[in-house]
């Protein structure tokens, strides 16, 4: 037996050689006064916080291995920050930053976190938000460092229920045969959703031994933009952890992560009610927390023999589509001229296109993009894949399906941000997502082989009884 002293609590915790440490630690990272706001195509000023933004991470340490999860409030964490917190983890000597996932909540109502859109930042605004920036990979760094600096004995469970209540597939197949996102609430064009929801709730339960709560991990796939104002907020994933702190110890750290929602949102296009504000962040937040509150009570332990615990990640290169000559000349001037706005400004899906072809060609230099998969699994029942892009729906229901792991969670937008990768059924049904999407069709196909691959090997190892 080992005694281990833990910063922050007056007591020393006695560990066995074989037992599962957690430790949490949370850095605010609420942007100030005068910071763009995220979600759009264009430099807006968000308005005085409504509530504070939150990097949450969770150090887990057995047997020597370590590894970290990171959920940031934000809408998106692109490679060069990822890149550069797992360099200031590393640095800190304590975790290997490789070691660590680090995801985005996809945060609607955080700051502006896509470069291409701060590009059109000019003077005190760009200051102010190369700033923040700068300053967010220590903020995520940090948060590692306090969550392992309080690691302790915990014991693992995880339950699994359904809701389908909150989220739809906001792709529609239209009478005119074509497909569009959010064609808008009561369009009488509508004939139906072009693909389903995952209803999956599912929920990584961590205590003491002697059962005090330490932290809720929930997975749901549902797009973070219920909040829709122009104050900053976190959003429903901040209303879900006060009330899973009010049911269970406003001590315990819940940490939502982001399932592969990239066709799914809020919006209910039956409904007249408005679907974004307080209301629908609420209303979202509250009925996601009963799924959770209901699934405290069908936890089933997951068992963490010595050397359970997990970590890998597996870089992946995604091959990217190819421009001629004249569509990077004529994205220029789209760009530019959506960026002068008036009644010339070019049509929504023309801008976005514009914004793709540029970004493959500059940003990626028209070369396969390197990222990764990676995954931390505890024993031979529990696994958290994380993949690189906003993600369709199916894509993760289909990791979910081929996994060996009985229970696993799946996040998006994990350390990295490549906008949209859909399943190969909507490159040619065209709309939104497609038309952001960096890679080829078949992409996303490839990239969850991948990272079944990953969770087959690491299920196959060999766990000491
Ligand atoms: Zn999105």
């Amino acid at each position: 037996m080992t005694k281990i002293l833990l910063a922050g609590f007056s007591l020393a915790i006695a560990a066995c050689a074989g037992d599962l440490l957690l430790g949490r630690g949370e850095m605010k990272i609420t942007p100030p006064a005068g910071m763009p706001m995220g979600g759009g195509f264009t430099i807006r000023i968000g308005a005085a916080p409504h509530d504070d933004l939150f990097c949450k991470a969770i150090v887990f340490e057995q047997d020597g291995t370590k590894a970290g999860l990171v959920s940031c409030d934000v809408e998106s964490l692109h490679r060069p920050w990822i890149l550069r917190a797992r360099a200031l983890i590393t640095a800190a000597g304590k975790i290997a930053g490789d070691n660590v996932m680090i995801t985005a909540t996809h945060n609607h109502a955080g700051p502006e976190m896509t470069p291409f859109v701060l590009a059109g930042a000019t003077g005190e605004t760009a200051r102010i938000a190369k700033a923040y920036h700068d300053a967010l990979p220590a903020k995520i760094a940090e948060a590692v460092s306090l969550a392992d600096a309080n690691k302790s004995p915990a014991r693992v469970w995880f339950a699994r229920g359904e809701e389908h209540t909150v989220s739809f597939n906001r792709r529609y197949v239209m009478k005119d045969g074509s497909v569009r996102m959010n064609p808008g609430q009561r369009n009488p064009e509508i004939v139906r959703p072009a693909g389903p929801i995952d209803p999956e709730l599912s929920v990584l339960y961590f205590d003491t031994p002697d059962g005090k709560p330490l932290a809720t991990i929930v997975n749901f796939a549902l797009h973070t933009t219920a909040w829709g104002g122009k104050d900053f907020s976190a959003d429903f994933p901040s209303v879900l952890a006060t009330r899973l702190g009010e049911a269970k110890d406003p001590a315990m750290m819940t940490m939502f992560l982001q399932g592969c929602s990239g066709n799914i949102n809020q919006v209910d296009v039956n409904s007249t009610e408005k679907q974004s504000g307080p209301a629908a962040t609420n209303r979202i937040a509250t009925v996601l927390a009963a799924g959770v509150i209901k699934l405290y009570r069908k936890l089933e332990p997951v068992p963490m023999p010595a050397t359970a615990l997990r970590v890998r990640r597996q870089p992946v290169d995604l091959p990217v589509p190819e421009f001629t000559q004249a569509e990077i000349a004529n994205a220029r001037k789209v760009l530019a001229a959506s960026r002068i706005g008036g009644k010339d400004a070019p049509k929504f899906l023309d801008t976005v296109h514009a914004f793709t072809v540029l970004n493959v060609m500059e940003v990626h230099s028209a070369k396969p993009i390197p990222t990764e998969v990676q995954a931390i699994t505890f024993g031979d029942q529990a696994a958290i894949s994380g993949l690189p892009a906003e993600i369709f729906t199916e894509l993760g229901m289909a990791l979910k399906r081929g996994s060996p792991f009985p229970k696993t969670m799946v996040a998006e937008l994990a350390n990295d941000m490549l906008d949209y990768i859909p399943n190969l059924k909507a490159y040619p049904e065209g709309s939104y997502e497609p038309t952001t999407a960096r890679c080829v069709p078949g992409c996303g196909e490839s990239l969850i082989q991948r990272a079944t691959e990953l969770l087959v090997n690491l299920h196959q190892q060999p766990i000491a009884r």
